[in-house]
């Protein structure tokens, strides 16, 4: 019985706990059959068990020739009965390199009778690992005759690993941010590395759109030759869905190859499916913070930002081409009153409108940007049409009638341009020159389209340089006031002066006040100014009073920007208060244009004044549009006729006629008139018909230094 002698031949050498084990049918002779089971009974029973296991068992001598092999291992070498490889080594079944590193182990435990355990290895046969473990086979007296080895299957634990491996380098990746492009492909491939016999896919619908696209394959699935039609309808391919955490669908994760996988597995791939999910989300949050970081809100147009950006490669490109670049800055034409009568809806609505328009007029190469308020930025490149051209449909389109908000309105808008290189050769410099030439079409009355030209920068830099100098002349008092008498023609009294300032300027000698308030409105260097005038001019008037001249009053100029000053009524107080001066002895000269800008505050304003006994006047009267209604509101006690409608008396008769109507309306309004710029005695004597008593100009007086005025009013009084 060749099974038999196989067995005793093993169970005669082996190591204690074997031996126990394999020995047992001998031992088992000397028992009682009664009890015990037969020897045929236990050999079949170990026979059974070692050959239906699924490990590997087997016993070598110490050539490395087989004593004894399990049916698992004589199955995986591809022969049928154990007979078929007792006496063969592993050089008969394996290459020779497999074969060597075996015999080195086993070698090493039979020299050094120490068991070698948990070793693990990749199967010689087919797939998968094994965990070896190998200890020395011993004769009955202890020495060692061979070696005796055991496996054990551990594939399902090592794919595992690797899954978990796999699965980790993916999150890793997500953690830390990469392109999705690459680490859908790296996905993709990695799992057709970890699930050996499959082919990946990736499939994403495309932006906006129902339909998929193959975002990433691995190498096997042959992605140049499919289509995502072919991988969902096929048998072949199992689909997994790909989500965003907020349940969205992004596309589906595609495999190809048996489903006949384990649950870890699945469980794998499901990991996979969310992980790529994450990483879709976090690639368009990406997008979209980096979008929002670029782009206006309310338009969705580029900001400065990108703007700044962009504009960069157009100019470089441009200079290496010499093609022709023109930066535009474009400003809605009265967009704050839009934004404040109809509210700030309508005034966002009315930008998205503005926005659109540009965009569809603006063509592809050319940029656009919001940068704020009603003001864009445009960046063309020469096209067919010349700049201008373009700039004007730009205004068409701008300029169609629309409805906000239940009003029709029709927008007019304001551009300055300048010309790469011409203009400036940064984006910085261009900004800059486009800025000021639109600036110039806003000065001269907006809705137009202006060129830079380098005039332009020089009265810039003029300008700048002159509120330089007029920030130095406040803190070195540089203002002088001069004095312009007016008279009562019926008494030949004098009846006020109207103080006028001037600025004794350190180089240029006397510059007069049209040639720098403009300037101290813009810089709010006024304020200061006006302070001074209104000391100076109290201080003076108290100052002829002590000197025992008859009082009058004093004429005082405000303008807006200081009419508007929170501090302005202490101003005046502070003025009063510091010479002594009565209050009823100083008017104030407010312009129509100014008191009409906010009718109710400037009520408000008047009457604070009023109630610190000052008067008030209408200056430039009949410029503006001030109604009857409106007027007789305003606390005034005096009306002052503008110049313009004076100096062309008696010539013209719509003037003569105007300057009646003023007369009269002072009259029902119960206020004191007076003429300003009377310059001939053909003048003066019409306004004394119409009424008028009261003149103020060249043909009494020019305006004076002080000391000049004394002198006037000594020889009066
Ligand atoms: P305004 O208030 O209308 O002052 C009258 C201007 O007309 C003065 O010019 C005066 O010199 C000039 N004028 C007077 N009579 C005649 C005349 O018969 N013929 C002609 N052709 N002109 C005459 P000025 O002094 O150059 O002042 C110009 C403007 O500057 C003033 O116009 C006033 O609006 C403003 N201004 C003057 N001083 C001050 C001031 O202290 N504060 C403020 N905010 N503005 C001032
Ligand atoms: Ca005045
Ligand atoms: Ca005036």
């Amino acid at each position: 019985m060749r099974k038999a002698a196989v067995g005793e031949q093993v169970a005669g050498a082996i190591s204690a706990d074997a031996e126990e084990l394999i020995a047992r049918p001998r031992l088992a002779e000397e028992l009682p059959q009664s009890h015990e089971p037969s020897l045929a009974e236990r050999y079949d029973w170990l026979e059974a068990m070692i050959n239906h296991v699924p490990d590997y068992i087997y016993a070598k001598d110490l050539e490395g020739r087989f004593l004894f092999a399990n049916k698992a291992i004589v199955l995986n070498n591809g022969l049928e009965r154990v007979e078929d490889m007792v006496g063969l080594t592993d050089y008969d079944l394996h290459p020779s390199a497999a074969a060597e590193s075996i015999a080195a182990i086993e070698r090493r435990v039979m020299e050094s009778g120490e068991p070698d355990l948990g070793f693990e290895e990749r199967r010689l046969r087919g797939s998968g690992w094994l965990m070896m473990s190998r200890v020395p086979l011993r004769d009955k007296a202890g020495k060692v005759i061979g070696v005796v080895g055991a496996s054990r299957d551990i594939s399902a634990r090592k794919r595992g690993e690797s899954l978990m491996k796999a699965q980790a380098h993916l999150l890793k990746a997500v953690a830390k941010g990469v392109r999705l492009e690459p680490f859908l492909s790296d996905a993709a491939n990695l799992l057709e590395e970890v699930i050996p016999g499959t082919a990946a896919a990736v499939l994403l619908h495309d932006e906006g759109a129902q339909e998929l696209y193959i975002a990433a394959a691995s190498p096997s699935a042959g992605a140049a030759s499919i289509s995502p039609v072919d991988i969902l309808d096929h048998p072949a391919w199992t689909c997994l869905a790909i989500s965003s955490g907020d349940g969205a669908q992004h596309g589906v994760l595609a495999i190809r190859g048996s489903t006949d996988h384990e649950a870890s597995v699945w469980e794998f791939l499901t990991g996979v499916a969310q992980t790529i999910g994450i990483a879709i989300d976090r690639h368009y949050d990406a997008e979209r913070i980096t979008f929002l970081a670029e782009h206006d809100a309310l338009t969705g147009l580029p900001n400065r930002t990108l703007l700044d950006r962009k504009l960069d490669g157009m100019l470089r490109r441009a200079d290496k081409t010499s093609r022709k670049v023109a930066v535009v800055f474009l400003d809605v034409d009265n967009f704050k009153l839009v934004n404040d009568s109809l509210g700030h809806a309508a005034g966002d609505e009315l930008l998205k409108i503005v926005a659109r328009r540009i965009s569809e007029e603006i063509g592809q190469d050319n940029l656009i940007s919001r940068i704020g308020g009603d003001e864009f930025i445009l960046a063309l490149q020469q096209a067919d049409e010349d700049f201008v051209s373009q700039l004007a449909r730009i205004r068409e389109a701008i300029a169609r009638p629309l409805t906000l908000a239940g009003m029709d309105l029709q927008l007019t808008c304001s551009m300055g341009i300048a010309c790469f290189a011409m203009h400036g050769k940064t984006a910085t410099e261009l900004f800059a020159n486009a800025d000021m030439a639109m600036y110039r079409v806003k000065e001269n009355g907006r809705n137009g389209i202006q060129m830079f030209d380098p005039a332009m920068a020089e009265n810039a830099r003029r300008k700048l340089g002159r509120s330089e100098e007029l920030r130095r002349a406040v803190e070195r008092d540089e203002f002088v006031l001069h004095f312009q008498p007016q008279k009562d023609m019926n008494s030949g009294e004098i009846i006020g002066v109207e103080a006028l300032v001037r600025w004794n300027h350190p180089t240029d000698g006397v510059i007069f006040p049209g040639d720098f308030i403009p300037l101290a409105e813009e810089s709010g260097l006024i304020v200061p100014i006006g302070e001074a005038v209104l000391r100076k001019a109290c201080g003076q008037a108290k100052e002829w009073q002590k000197q025992g001249l008859p009082p009058v009053k004093i004429g005082v100029n405000m303008s807006a920007r200081q009419f508007q000053e929170h501090g302005m009524i202490r101003q005046v107080a502070a003025a009063l208060a510091e010479s002594g001066l009565e209050p009823r002895w100083l008017e104030i000269e407010v312009t129509e244009s100014l008191l009409m800008r906010d009718v109710q505050g400037a009520i408000m304003k008047m009457h604070e004044l009023n109630a610190l006994g000052v008067s008030l006047a209408i200056d430039d009267f009949g410029t503006g549009y001030s109604s009857l209604s409106t007027l007789k509101r305003f606390p005034l006690s005096r009306l002052k006729i503008d110049r313009s409608f004076i100096t062309d008396i008696p010539d013209d008769a719509d003037d003569m006629a105007i300057t009646s109507a003023i007369v009269s309306l002072a009259r029902m309004l119960e206020l004191d008139v007076i003429a300003e710029g009377v310059e001939t005695e053909e003048q003066a004597r019409f306004l004394s018909q119409a009424g008028c008593h009261a003149i103020q100009g060249y043909l009494f007086s020019r305006p004076i230094p002080a000391e000049e005025m004394t002198r006037v009013m000594r020889g009066r009084s």
